[in-house]
């Protein structure tokens, strides 16, 4: 019997929110490992959100465990 994993328990896009379930881009920022869906969302979360929003940019789904 194959196993789902529950939607809310993918990765989203550290930058959009998008569910990203293959081919995100994963980086290091804030010392956590991030997912990102493409090289604009980083772009975005590097130069908008963190200034920003700082520590707060992290989003829990984002995190890869
Ligand atoms: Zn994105």
């Amino acid at each position: 019997m194959p196993v789902y994993r529950e939607v809310n328990e993918l990765p989203h896009c550290g930058s959009c929110g998008k569910l990203v379930s293959v081919g995100g881009i994963r980086v290091e920022r804030l010392g956590h490992p991030l997912l990102f869906c493409s090289e604009r969302c980083i772009e975005v979360f590097d130069s908008y959100k963190v200034p920003k929003y700082g520590e707060a940019a992290l989003w829990e789904e984002s995190i890869v465990r």
